[in-house]
């Protein structure tokens, strides 16, 4: 018995048809997806072994046996074709079928060897190279990706206030951090959006520090990375905990970043430049004399990925619309002594913003 279904749900609806209008200003006649959350963000297909191929009148998506049920279940209004194996000839040979002339691809996501076969494989049509297309329409969220973002951020908030609850000197980094994607799951999430990042005293100085068997001590800072992913979409969050007296040299930087976070966040509207809010950011801790200290960017957009678009730093184009989710996270790092990042999510909205997150500093 067949589940298909001919109609297309929305949200698919909608973006379907926005990655066409952007296929035909762009004069493609078709765009092949290779990208599994750009499948999921299109589709709703959630498996690992897929690829899209958008037409103006169809969608098929390519997938293997393993995935089958969940192609009917996720898109059954798309057409599905299995492959007997990862080669390139199935895809080729849709595209011949279709009889297509310009085929885009994200050359980000296509590997060297793929390309090499499939030109060869789809002559006489051609495989055109057509960067920055379903990421900036990834940029801005629709209000169902607005309330599984805020879902994510609930379920982070939640833990860590668990976590000041639990949290003891003698526990290893490593430890606190499962403990808390653990606590996570515990509270609905899909996992962690990424290792959660624990780093103890002076390995905050590092800021992708790996955390390890170091104990956690009451003398010392504690600095914690963390995002839930939930319903596919996630958060990221960053907060620093003193068990004991914050260190003289580090409470002055704590106040800088606190400052530069309040200031960059209220900075944030709609049509703005993003590197005007990295500015604002950057503005307040070179004032203070730590711009060197400050490593890398303000931001970076959240969704289904843990970094895309916009990029909140110095050389950034892009331009901040309504809809779109960021992180303002300054830091100073102080090699050997430690460092202090505040991260919230923030959502760009019509006249301004909306803070998503609202753990206290
Ligand atoms: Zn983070
Ligand atoms: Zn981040």
């Amino acid at each position: 018995m067949s589940k298909r279904s001919s109609t297309m749900p929305q949200p698919s609806q909608d973006r379907v048809s926005r990655l066409r209008a952007e296929l035909k200003s762009r004069r493609l006649d078709a765009f092949l997806i290779q990208d599994r959350i750009d499948q999921y963000w299109l589709t709703g297909f959630t498996g690992e072994s897929g690829q899209v191929l958008v037409t103006p009148d169809c969608v098929t998506l390519l997938t293997d046996g393993r995935f089958d049920e969940t192609a009917d279940t996720e898109a059954p209004w798309a057409r599905k074709i299995l492959r007997k194996k990862r080669s390139p000839q199935e895809t080729a040979q849709q595209i011949k079928r279709s009889k297509l002339g310009r085929v885009g691809f994200e050359p980000a996501h296509m590997p060297v060897s793929l390309f090499a076969d499939l030109t060869k494989l789809v002559r006489p049509a051609k495989l055109v190279a057509a960067s920055g297309l379903i990421g900036p329409m990834r940029s801005s969220k629709d209000a169902g990706e607005i309330e599984r973002i805020r879902n994510a951020i609930r379920i982070a908030e939640q833990a860590y206030l668990q976590l000041q609850g639990w949290l003891k000197p003698g526990m290893t980094e490593a430890y606190v951090g499962g403990r808390l994607t653990f606590e996570m799951q515990q509270l609905g999430a899909q996992g962690s959006a990424f290792d959660p990042i624990v780093a103890s005293g002076k390995t905050a100085s590092l800021p992708h520090y790996e955390p390890g068997s170091r104990p956690i001590s009451r003398a010392e800072g504690l600095l914690i990375d963390w995002g839930a992913r939930a319903g596919w979409y996630v958060s990221d969050l960053t907060r620093v905990i003193w068990p004991g007296s914050i260190p003289s040299k580090l409470g002055k930087v704590y106040d800088v970043v606190r400052e530069a976070h309040d200031r960059a966040i209220e900075a944030v509207r709609p049509g703005l430049k993003a590197s005007a809010i990295d500015a604002v950011a950057r503005g307040v801790i070179r004032k203070a004399g730590f711009d060197k200290q400050f490593t890398h960017a303000l931001g970076h957009g959240i969704g289904l990925a843990v970094h895309e678009a916009p990029r909140l730093g110095q050389k950034s184009d892009d331009v901040l619309k309504p809809g779109m989710v960021v992180t303002i996270e300054p830091g100073i790092y102080l090699p050997g002594v430690g460092g202090v990042r505040l991260e919230d999510d923030v959502l760009v909205t019509e006249t301004g913003y909306e803070k998503l997150s609202s753990l206290p500093c």
